[in-house]
């Protein structure tokens, strides 16, 4: 999911990379090609219209202008944005002061209710809870059924009437089912109800009149990512249909454009809480506006991590530095290597650092061993050389290696590793001040 917005935004940062300021017109393109990107992404219109009204008014402000790197500073207004429309901050449950919470789910057939409740019973159950399901689909074909199985799957119990005794009322099993869970001493009861195929007025009379029965603690609204466009106005209906506390989005795992899930929070006012991202049952977690967010813009948590180089970074320093890898003023020196890694190590642990690089998590374990001292040891031996040398390395022959390694109190080899290790990120910084961005990083420009 989001893939073609992912690329399309990276795109349009790109054309600003290695603008020092920027004109009305570059904030007007820019703003053209978010609209462009968000409505390929299937987002619907009017919020579109505000998403891109707020980046162009904060575009032209005091912090775009003053800005060391305006476009990162772009990118920084797009990320808080994204973030805002997808309903800010994280909504967690809210769990009943007194007797077992309900939770009641809603929404159309086929997107993905049952599955989601034993996806949520789960969940809840290792948050320490013990929850109970309840079957008030009685309409489909098979869903008691379906949900007595994924019930069994996730080790929670299901409420349901007892077969063979017909079709049976949905608002009487849903009223004894929180009698039971009282009685049996479960403390979240999940409500899953039927759904249609399209919305219609039985259905929704009937999830209000349950609504009603149970008093729940939160409505929840399931809808499929998938769908694009039509999630809004499904959403929409049940709005006003039912009434829903908090939207629950699945599929995510699809390769849909994901407009659905940017558009809903913002049309309905109600926040994503809840994403189901695969068949599995462990596919399911609290949504996150700002982990969606940068995912969109394939930054990892690289913002975290400018907001906090910007709280400790020498700016005059900083600059210099981003000149030079970026912008190609001058040659990067080991003495710009050395001040770099001091730095960076302002910062936090190494490990820590590179964990919020995107594309980073598959050395995870790598990191976690990385020896905080190997700082140290690059230090010394760059302070062994003379200023000389540390401008230009090339320099550095065989006896200098041997004088260098016996100053620092290393080896040749240590001598030999960190040269080439230097010839190598200069090599990698030269090739990313070319094309632009660091490797995994579409999003970074210079
Ligand atoms: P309901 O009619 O709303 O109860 O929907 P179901 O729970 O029966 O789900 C409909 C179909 O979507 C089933 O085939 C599920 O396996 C599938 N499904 C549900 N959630 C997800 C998800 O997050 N990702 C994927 N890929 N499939 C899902």
């Amino acid at each position: 999911m989001f893939a073609t917005l992912s690329d399309r935004l990276a795109d349009t940062f790109r054309n600003l990379r290695g603008k020092g300021r920027l004109s009305e017109a570059d904030i007007d393109a820019t703003a053209r090609e978010i609209r462009i990107a968000l409505l390929e992404a299937d987002v619907a219109l009017p919020v579109v219209k505000e998403f891109v009204g707020a980046v162009k008014e904060r575009a032209r402000g005091e912090e775009v202008s003053g800005a060391l790197n305006p476009a990162q500073q772009i990118i920084k207004i797009v990320d808080e944005e994204l973030v805002a429309i997808l309903g800010g901050e994280t909504r967690r449950l809210r769990y009943a002061k007194s007797g077992p919470t309900v939770i009641l789910l809603a929404g159309l057939q086929g997107a993905g209710k049952t599955t989601l409740a034993a996806k949520l019973a789960l969940w809840l159950k290792e948050q320490g809870k013990t929850p109970m399901l309840v079957a008030c689909d009685l309409q489909r074909p098979n869903a008691v059924q379906q949900l007595q199985v994924n019930g069994e799957r996730v080790g929670v119990p299901v409420f349901a009437p007892a077969p063979g005794n017909g079709v049976g009322n949905p608002v009487e099993v849903a009223k004894e089912s929180i009698e039971e869970a009282k009685r049996r001493l479960h403390d979240v009861v999940i409500v899953d109800t039927a759904g249609r195929l399209g919305v219609d007025a039985e259905l929704m009379q009937q999830a209000a009149d349950i609504r009603d029965a149970v008093q729940p603690d939160e409505v929840l609204f399931v809808v499929d990512a998938m769908i694009g466009q039509d999630a809004v106005q499904t959403a929409q209906a049940f709005l006003d249909g039912v009434g829903f506390d908090g939207v629950v989005l699945t599929k995510l795992d699809g390769d849909a454009r994901g407009g659905a899930a940017l558009s809903i929070a913002s049309v309905t006012g109600r926040p994503v809480m809840f994403a189901s991202n695969g068949e599995k049952m462990t596919d399911f977690d609290l949504f996150h506006p700002d982990r969606m967010a940068s995912r969109i813009l394939d930054m990892g948590d690289v913002l975290t991590l400018i907001e906090q180089a910007e709280k400790t970074f020498d700016q005059e320093q900083a600059a210099k530095a981003a000149g030079k890898l970026f912008g190609g003023q001058g040659e990067f020196t080991l003495d710009d290597f050395l001040e770099q890694m001091q730095q960076v190590r302002k910062l936090g642990s190494m490990s820590k650092i590179m964990g919020m690089l995107p594309g980073m998590g598959q050395f995870r374990e790598q990191l976690e061993n990385f020896d905080e001292r190997e700082i140290d040891r690059i230090q010394a031996i760059i302070q062994s050389m003379t200023p000389a040398e540390r401008a230009n390395p090339k320099m550095i022959d065989g006896s200098r290696r041997l004088r260098i390694a016996k100053g620092s109190g290393r080896t040749v080899t240590d001598v030999n590793a960190l040269v080439d290790r230097f010839f190598e990120a200069r090599k990698m910084m030269q090739q990313m001040a070319k094309g632009g961005g660091m490797p995994g990083m579409p999003g970074m420009p210079g």
